[in-house]
């Protein structure tokens, strides 16, 4: 693989509060010229406004779990519902809800959010990431010609670690992990550790740009990065998954 030595890195400014059915790739192509091989990160929030992927809690009536959750926590009862509708398995209760989404992602409250959205709703994740993300590449193309890698991201915590950073949670036009196998390192030994999320990773920096209040920079632009090959399995599968396990044995 060639290595370029500059990647650069823009945040897209300008676009609006989206609103549903607002056309992101239309919004984003107006605001950027694209070239083949560049990679556009989005927020997953923007995308959810754009389809309409959210709850007016006035509209929930919370049940048992969710009411015996926010005995606990103090949380609103009616979003832990909604997180609970998210959820396709339950990991933690107390202190936080974390649980599994239908699409593999194993987040805080099911990354239900409730900032930069007007009260009373709550922004829920696409329920499938990767489909967004394929159909705004496919649309960037149709628009401007060029084939640009689009990463779906989401704030997230991380385990054993404190703080929050960028994930990628749909991906289209590149692979989520970057499989070094058969590489060799700087002494000519075979790479024994052979993998990188290298989708996590862009995501990570495509985060430091977003911002989490009030930036409005919803979408990032990134030139220069080499292609990579891997593949898509970048969730654990249950029987390998020991934290789940360990998790799951509480
Ligand atoms: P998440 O990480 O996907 O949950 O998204 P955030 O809520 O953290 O928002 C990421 C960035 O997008 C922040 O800079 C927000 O200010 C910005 N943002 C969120 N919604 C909008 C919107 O509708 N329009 C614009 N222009 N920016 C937004
Ligand atoms: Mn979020
Ligand atoms: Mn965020």
């Amino acid at each position: 693989m060639i290595l370029h030595s500059s990647v650069t890195v823009t945040g897209i400014e300008g676009l609006p509060l989206i609103q549903k059915g607002d056309d992101l790739p239309q919004l984003i192509s107006e605001r950027c010229a694209l070239e083949n091989g560049d990679i556009i990160c989005i927020a997953s929030t923007i995308i959810s406004k754009a389809k309409g992927y959210s709850r007016s809690l006035c509209d929930v009536s919370p049940g048992q779990q969710a009411t015996h959750i926010a005995s606990v926590t103090g949380e609103d009862p009616r979003f832990l519902q909604v997180v609970l509708d998210q959820a396709c398995d339950v990991l933690v209760e107390t202190p936080f809800t974390l649980t599994e989404l239908p699409f593999g992602h194993v987040g805080v409250r099911s990354g239900v959010d409730a900032s930069n959205v007007e009260d009373g709703l709550v922004i829920v994740l696409p329920p499938d990431p990767m489909k967004e993300a394929k159909e705004v590449r496919e649309s960037l193309l149709r628009i401007t010609g060029k084939e640009c890698g689009v990463i779906v991201t989401d704030t997230c915590g991380r385990s054993f670690r404190r703080g929050q950073t960028g994930h990628a949670i749909g991906w289209s036009g590149m692979t989520a992990i970057r499989d070094f196998r058969g590489d060799t390192d700087l002494f000519g030994r075979t790479l024994e550790i052979t993998e990188e999320a290298v989708i996590d990773e862009i995501s990570g920096f495509a985060n430091l740009i977003m911002g989490e209040s009030n930036n409005g920079i919803p979408a990032v632009h990134f030139r220069g990065i080499p292609k990579w090959t891997g593949h898509d399995n970048i969730y654990f599968r249950p029987e390998e998954d020991i934290i789940r396990k360990a998790l799951k044995k509480m």
